[in-house]
């Protein structure tokens, strides 16, 4: 299988690493939608939210928790939104789970 965020975390790819757990690993957006914009992955392959969920709520807890040590270390002490897209409605284009850390401005609602 060949998957974008696995050639990341191998190091295979590279990505400019902003915060890193024994099982989570973050970097930043290719393409920026926001002035942070940071995307959190766990180390192991998971297609969506549902599927790690399902398969290890501690480990989809860890990923929630390293996205908020992300917007704490990147001061967005205004605000900030938590974004995974799960399938084609959504425009999920990366099935390698991740959390888009959005901020460092006002976001609008509801997003399109
Ligand atoms: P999604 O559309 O929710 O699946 O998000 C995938 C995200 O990955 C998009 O915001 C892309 O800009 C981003 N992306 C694609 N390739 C890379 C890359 N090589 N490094 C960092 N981010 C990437
Ligand atoms: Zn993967």
């Amino acid at each position: 299988m060949s998957c974008l965020f696995c050639g990341i975390i191998a190091g295979e790819i590279p990505a400019t690493v902003v915060h890193e757990t024994e099982r989570t690993i973050a970097f930043r957006d290719l393409n920026p939608g926001a002035p942070t914009h940071v995307l959190v992955v766990p180390r192991d392959h998971f297609a969506d939210a549902a599927e790690l969920a399902e398969a290890d709520p501690a480990y989809a807890g860890e990923v929630l928790a390293a996205a908020a040590a992300v917007a704490r270390q990147e001061g967005l002490t205004g605000g900030y939104r938590l974004v995974t897209n799960t399938g084609d409605d959504a425009g999920q284009t990366v099935h390698h789970l991740h959390v888009h850390v959005l901020g460092g401005r006002a976001l609008s609602w509801p997003p399109g």
